[in-house]
């Protein structure tokens, strides 16, 4: 394991274009629960309820399960429930280093933005506020959204919240942002992505098609293991990322 590891971050430091594309693995060690599996969300309720459609026809049905991914996420009213974890600090640092120059998140939960990344683009949005389906007003996730039983704008509009719903384009800019990333990098870490959910798992394929090297951190291996991936490390994010940055950070003796 030692051995991938030092590779991995001789990759790491010597890359031009360093980019890392998370998923819902990364904040697993935050405590984030899962939207999939036994206590998932997606056990609870339909997912239709988050098709657009069904939203606009029936806001009622949708919005208990909203506000419970809001409450998981965020706190009953705006404070956080969950901290980032040691993956998510690591890459702050390494953007303030100026080591890495993009993630790309396909995470609604905010860990990356509260780590302090900033070149961050998240893939299917956030999880921060609501936004009216009519005018385009943005308003925070408080206390009175949270409260009422359908959220709606002065405007008379729908709020909906700022992630992606099924059956709804990628944000256009953050999909411009990311395949800008994914054709630049010579080298790109996957973390706790199982490469199912599409557009987002295209991304690896477009870094690997412009000849990136492909490092995978996931205890589990997924649809790239194998396949695209270069370097596998089969450990969770937050311990993934601790030793990492040991080996990144660690200065090498002179030679000879
Ligand atoms: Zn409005």
């Amino acid at each position: 394991m030692e051995d991938i590891l030092r590779a991995a971050a001789e990759k790491i430091r010597a890359a031009k274009y360093l980019t890392a594309f998370t998923g819902a693995g990364i904040s697993v060690e935050s405590g984030i629960p899962p939207f999939r599996g036994p206590g998932g969300i997606w056990n609870k309720y339909d997912p239709s309820i988050l098709d657009l459609d069904t939203f606009r026809r029936q806001p009622g049905r949708s919005w208990p399960a909203i506000r419970e991914m809001f409450a998981n996420l965020l706190g009953a009213a705006g404070r956080p429930a969950v901290q980032p974890n040691t993956a998510h600090r690591v890459l702050a640092k390494w953007e303030a280093e100026g080591r890495i120059q993009a993630v790309i998140t396909q995470n609604i939960d905010g860990l990356h933005a509260a780590a302090g990344s900033r070149r961050l683009v998240e893939f299917h949005g956030h999880c921060r506020g609501v936004t009216c389906l009519e005018c385009g007003r943005e308003r925070p996730w408080d206390a009175a959204t949270a409260e009422a039983e359908v959220p709606r704008c002065p405007c008379g509009g729908l709020f909906k919240p700022g992630f992606v719903f099924f059956g709804e384009g990628i944000p256009p800019a953050a999909l411009a942002q990311a395949e800008e990333a994914a054709r630049r990098t010579d080298c790109m870490i996957l973390v706790g992505t199982s490469g199912v959910v599409y557009p987002a798992a295209a991304l690896p394929m477009l870094a690997r098609r412009g000849g990136a090297t492909l490092i995978e951190v996931n205890p589990e291996p997924s649809d790239y293991t194998g396949k695209i991936v270069d370097l596998f490390i089969p450990l969770p994010a937050g311990d993934a990322f601790g030793r990492l940055e040991r080996h990144v950070a660690a200065v090498r003796p002179p030679r000879g």
